[in-house]
């Protein structure tokens, strides 16, 4: 018999009850340390102080109203994120695929507004994850997640991980963006090559194509900077955000240059409950505490630490971990078994991790993570590797 729940996740039976910080408690009062953070989104952890203030506070006031009113919360979060990004304007959204939407919606009607309807072809990278909307598995391309939902939408285009020379090959007069995340996270914690992005933008600014990043992962403090394609010295036309924005609370966001989004004028786009007073109190709580000087310094600090101990990791268990991946807190490990063996092991031992494609594991504490827990988390892993080897359980690859 089908379950309530439609059952398209297998879940892990654990049952929580409550979060601290980094740590997770179950109703029968086990402790995990937390290096999931609800994929990437707590990054203040769980019950943050400042961050149930925030919710408890609006929740006596307003939840919501509609965007058929003013949102002073949304005006001024707004407001912050452009002081704090390339991005003059913005769009509210509920959670990442929507933000994707409105990116690709602001893309093509960018062309179409300036009489070039017809580009409105978006090229993309194999391995990309986008969300799960209609729009954003086209835009993913990942065949798993496509088939039987045809007709697939068109208008993307996949072109290999990293490779500059088939962008540019993939170019056509219909061509009017292009579309990445500025490390891959579902697919495997993939940097690109250094100076990509900065390929990619003179690509863009040579043959007026628009550049969006999806930063929904990657984004909001997760690298080490505020956005993660701040580390190449470039800009995006518009960026999609969510996940951590809101800390736990479901929102997104699309950001964009007031170039990019001069097609979107009075009544072209629109959500019900995209930026509601709730949601805006909780995002501007949580950029009070990610914009301090202190706060990035702190998760490249404890980013740096990590890194170090996971490398020796390699060095230490080559036969059980091949490679460290990712950039800041957004960190994986290549394995050599089976990622979803070394996850559960980890279970046990009191470690939460989530897989990502390419047999490798995730590593995404909350960015609020101490030395200290960042320790623990790598001596757990250890003491999984010790074991797995004891055992002789060295398996090629595997299954994920
Ligand atoms: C999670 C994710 C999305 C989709 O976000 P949802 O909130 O699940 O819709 C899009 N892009 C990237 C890079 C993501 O990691």
């Amino acid at each position: 018999m089908i379950t309530a729940v439609l059952p398209t996740y297998a879940r892990i039976d654990l049952e929580f009850e409550r979060g601290e910080g980094c740590w997770l408690v179950t109703t029968d009062g086990r402790r995990f340390l937390d290096f999931t953070a609800g994929i990437a989104v707590n990054v203040l952890g769980h019950a943050h102080p400042h961050l149930v203030k925030a919710l408890e506070g609006q929740a006596e006031k307003l939840w919501h109203i509609s965007n058929i009113f003013r949102i002073p919360g949304g005006e001024r979060l707004a407001e912050r994120l452009c002081a704090a990004t390339f991005a003059d304007t913005m769009f509210f959204t509920n959670s990442g695929a929507e933000a994707l939407e409105c990116a690709i919606k602001m893309a093509r009607k960018y062309h179409f507004a300036n009489g070039d309807a017809e580009k409105n072809q978006i090229i993309a990278f194999k391995g990309a994850f986008h969300g799960r909307t209609l729009a954003t598995i086209a835009a993913g391309g990942n065949p798993a997640y496509l088939e039987g939902f045809e007709p697939n939408m068109p208008g993307f285009t996949h072109v290999p991980f990293g490779d500059i020379e088939a962008v540019c090959a993939a170019i056509t007069p219909r061509t009017g963006a292009i579309l990445l995340e500025p490390v891959q996270g579902e697919g495997g914690v993939r940097v690109h090559p250094e100076g990509f992005l900065k390929q990619l933008r003179a690509l863009c600014d040579e043959k007026g194509l628009l550049l969006v990043l999806d930063e929904v992962q990657c984004g909001v403090g997760r690298t080490g900077r505020l956005f993660a394609h701040e580390w190449e010295g470039i800009t995006p036309d518009i960026m999609a955000v969510a996940k951590g924005i809101g800390g736990g609370f479901p929102m997104g966001a699309c950001l964009a240059t007031e170039k990019a989004a001069k097609g979107m004028t009075l009544g072209t786009h629109g959500s019900t409950y995209g930026g509601n007073p709730l949601a805006m109190a909780v995002g501007n709580a949580v950029l009070d505490v990610i914009l301090k000087d202190e706060f990035l310094a702190h998760v490249n600090a404890v980013s740096t630490h990590l890194r170090a101990r996971l490398e020796k990791l390699v060095a230490d268990h080559p036969a059980i971990v091949a490679e460290v991946r990712g950039k800041g807190l957004l960190l994986g490990l290549k394995l050599n078994v089976p990622v979803g063996e070394m996850i559960t092991q980890l279970r046990g031992e009191g470690l939460l991790a989530p897989a990502a494609s390419d047999n490798v594991m995730r590593l995404l504490p909350p960015l609020v993570v101490s030395i200290e827990e960042a320790d623990i988390a790598v001596d757990k892993i250890e003491t999984v590797c010790r074991r797995l080897e004891a055992a002789g359980a060295v398996v090629q690859g595997g299954a994920e």
